[in-house]
């Protein structure tokens, strides 16, 4: 037997430079409109504080999460660029927050008397971008109430409480029409909070999605996940690559172990697979407790030897298995779920295509078993 060639059990490697350049090809698109990396639940999986590091370094000039702890984790983290968190708890107490000169999204009359309060009793004067539902029906202002609320914030603003920063929304990405109506919507937003005397520094509404394809919706800002990460917004077929853009997460792993079986051998709990001629099945040391989804049983495949090959019967918790037809497999040999397509790799967007669901799900569920390492400059 060879040597096993060393490199980790499993592992989810993340290309530092490929964010760096990722942010850079997108703010060069959307100039002069400036770019926020949005670095909510963990970066997508990649690591928010490597990749707000680079995110910064590759141009963007802001950050977004959804919450005030995952801001406040960068900001202990020693990150001091501008970071907005739009989702609240009911009951949150904001003045840490706000002490940490995090900016508040608000969504609501009653959030921006929360934020009031916290100032109120003692925390430093807020900086908030009030956020208007232009048709998503999520969180935002809603349009009847959008009146007394800028009305209200400039009362807050003339008496020193607080800053309105930003006015934004959030497209549903559904059509070009449905876009074209939530645009509409936030040009009147807009003008009725110029109307209230705000003069906000950032209007966005777009997500990578519409700030690549519409430049009518970049405003001064746009805040970037998806394509930052090298992955696509769109269900139309378009890839990163095709977008100039280059998948940061690598998810790998080592063969485990390599056996071979003949006609008739059943694969995996409930026997879903069986092989119809002899062949090389490879073990892999991943399963659904890592976020390789059950549904890639059947249907996902991977980089092995060379070759894509299948995964074949059910994925379980830890491990399934890998078709290898064939191709010359050894224990230990490197197998790669997704990456880089350059190398041969299938992207995450391949896996989302063939599992049912979305890039941004393959790479967030990627779990805490599964290690992170970093590549490209730190
Ligand atoms: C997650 C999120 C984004 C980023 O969207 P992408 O499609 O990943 O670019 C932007 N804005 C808001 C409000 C978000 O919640």
């Amino acid at each position: 037997m060879s040597p096993v060639a060393p490199g980790p059990f499993r592992e989810a490697v993340v290309d530092l430079d490929a964010i760096r350049a990722n942010v850079a090809r997108i703010a060069d698109v959307v100039a002069p409109a400036a770019v926020m990396a949005v670095v909510k639940a963990d970066a997508y999986g990649h690591g928010a504080l490597p990749v707000a590091r680079a995110a910064l370094e590759g141009g963007a000039g802001m950050l977004g999460v959804a919450d005030v702890d995952e801001a406040l984790a960068l900001r202990a983290a020693g990150i001091d660029a501008p970071i907005l968190a739009w989702l609240h708890d009911p009951g949150l107490d904001f003045a840490p927050a706000l002490d940490a000169g995090i900016a508040i999204g608000v969504s609501s009359a009653s959030q921006l008397e929360q934020v009031a309060g916290a100032v109120a009793r003692g925390a430093v004067p807020a900086t908030v971008h009030l956020k208007v539902d232009t048709g998503l029906s999520r969180n935002g202002v809603e349009p009847a109430r959008w009146d007394t609320v800028v009305e209200r914030a400039r009362e807050l603003e003339a008496s020193g409480t607080l800053t309105v920063d930003g006015v934004f929304s959030h497209l549903a990405n559904a059509s070009d029409a449905d876009d074209d109506a939530q645009l509409a919507a936030f040009a009147a937003a807009l003008e009725a909070a110029d109307a209230a005397g705000l003069r906000p520094t950032h209007r966005h509404l777009a997500s990578t999605a519409a700030a690549l394809r519409r430049p009518d919706a970049r405003f001064d800002l746009v805040r970037v996940g998806i394509g930052m990460y090298g992955l696509t917004p769109y269900g139309d077929g378009t890839t990163g690559a095709d977008l100039g853009l280059v998948p940061a997460m690598t998810l790998r792993g080592r063969v485990a172990a390599v056996r071979r079986v003949g006609a008739g051998a059943g694969v995996s709990y409930d026997l879903t697979w069986r092989a119809s001629a002899p062949t090389t099945l490879a073990l892999v040391p991943l399963g659904y407790a890592d976020g390789v989804t059950r549904h890639a049983s059947g249907r996902g495949s991977v980089l092995l030897g060379g070759a894509v090959r299948p995964i074949v019967g059910r994925v379980a918790m830890d491990q399934f298995l890998v078709d290898a037809g064939d191709v010359p497999v050894e224990t230990g040999d490197e197998v790669v779920l997704f990456g880089d397509p350059s190398t041969g790799a299938p992207t995450a967007d391949e896996w989302a295509d063939a599992t049912g669901t979305i890039g941004y799900e393959i790479v967030t569920r990627i779990g805490p078993r599964v290690p992170r390492r970093y590549r490209g400059a730190p």
